[in-house]
């Protein structure tokens, strides 16, 4: 319904903000919260700034720390069913690490995120179309880090990884050939397989959590749907991004791996933010090549593409300026 209404008004880009509770480390540390929300907007808040002057920011939705996975879900649902429709969709987390990208997209066993419900809600869906269309739903999961690829859903512990690379098909989408796509008949295979995929995300590398803050984790669900009446095909994506963390390199990472990494990141995150800019301002170029990530989802990002990006903040004062810095780079992309 809220997006329906505001198609004409502002293209098929969509931006929803959520802002994570404040946690017990911060509350012990004397960390305030420095975020406000408007009782009579939902899609509005204020972050105070050191010099107590308020900074505004308006989006088409606001969480706040209290709303539930499903009343997240219940605002997403319009955007992912429309893959069934035949559109091709995009859903990002974007933040600074620990402001609940991960909790949003992929949740805990007792709370699902957006990727679970989703899945659980497309069969929901095409059950209940079920006279008129025939759908069949498959599942990838990749990463991308260091702007290489990596299958998930492949067990690489015993043979060193396969090279993926994002490659253009004859009829001009860009593909990820051998990439395993793996076809689901019911929820309770769609959640072992996304705990296979994460659970190699977390282990393939010493350092887990390090890892997965400065890497890209990306479901993609394929729906080939035919039309049992007059028999036409569609194929469509719905991809689900976690991104790398957003927060600035530190000072310390100025040389060595870790000021690769941050390069890496900064470059892909930049070339998303310049890609979706592009698109909501119109422009006819749109810089797709800038990296692995924006090549890889050119066709599911622009013309009647769907996007929604979930902008990731923490109230707290200690990362007010990270929080800044994601407040203004999703106004950029509006
Ligand atoms: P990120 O993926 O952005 O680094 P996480 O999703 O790992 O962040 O979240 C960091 C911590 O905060 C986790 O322990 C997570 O469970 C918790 N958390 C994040 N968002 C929420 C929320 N909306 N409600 C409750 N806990 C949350
Ligand atoms: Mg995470």
């Amino acid at each position: 319904r809220l997006y329906n209404e505001n198609i004409e008004l502002k293209g098929n880009i969509r931006v929803f903000c959520r802002c994570r509770p404040l946690n017990q480390a911060e509350v012990g540390n004397g960390c305030a919260s420095v975020v406000e929300f408007d009782a009579s907007h939902d899609n509005e808040l204020q972050i105070l700034s050191t010099d107590s002057s308020k900074k505004h920011f308006k989006f088409d939705h606001v969480f706040k720390p209290e709303d539930s996975q499903e009343t997240v879900f219940a605002q997403t649902k319009p955007i992912v069913t429309s893959v069934l429709d035949g559109y091709n969709v995009c859903i990002f987390a974007y933040g600074q690490t620990g402001t609940g990208k991960t909790f949003t997209m992929e949740g805990t066993p007792e709370n699902r995120g957006v990727n679970y419900r989703t899945l659980e809600e497309l069969f929901r869906s095409s059950e209940s179309r079920s006279r008129l269309m025939k759908f069949e739903l498959s599942v990838s999961m990749l990463e991308v880090y260091n702007e290489k690829i990596r299958d998930l859903l492949v067990d690489n512990s015993n043979h060193p990884p396969k090279k993926l690379e994002v490659k253009q098909s004859a009829e001009g989408t860009q593909e990820v050939p051998g990439l395993v796509e793996a076809q689901v008949f019911n929820t309770d295979e769609v959640w072992d397989l996304l705990k296979r995929g994460y659970s190699v995300r977390s282990v393939g590398s010493t350092a887990a959590n390090e890892q997965s803050s400065r890497s890209h984790c990306l479901l993609r669900v394929t729906v080939k749907g035919e039309n049992l009446i007059n028999g036409q095909k569609t194929r469509s994506h719905l991809w689900l991004v976690d991104l790398a963390g957003s927060e600035r390199v530190g000072k310390v990472e100025t040389e060595g791996e870790r000021l690769k990494e941050s390069q890496f990141i900064n470059k892909s995150l930049s070339a998303l933010g310049d890609v979706i800019a592009a698109l909501a301002s119109k422009t006819s170029h749109i810089p797709y090549r800038n990296s692995k990530l924006t090549h890889m989802l050119q066709n599911s990002l622009g013309g009647d593409c769907k996007t929604l990006m979930f902008v990731q903040i923490s109230p707290s004062s200690a990362d007010q300026g990270e929080t800044l810095c994601s407040l203004n780079f999703a106004s950029r992309v509006r």
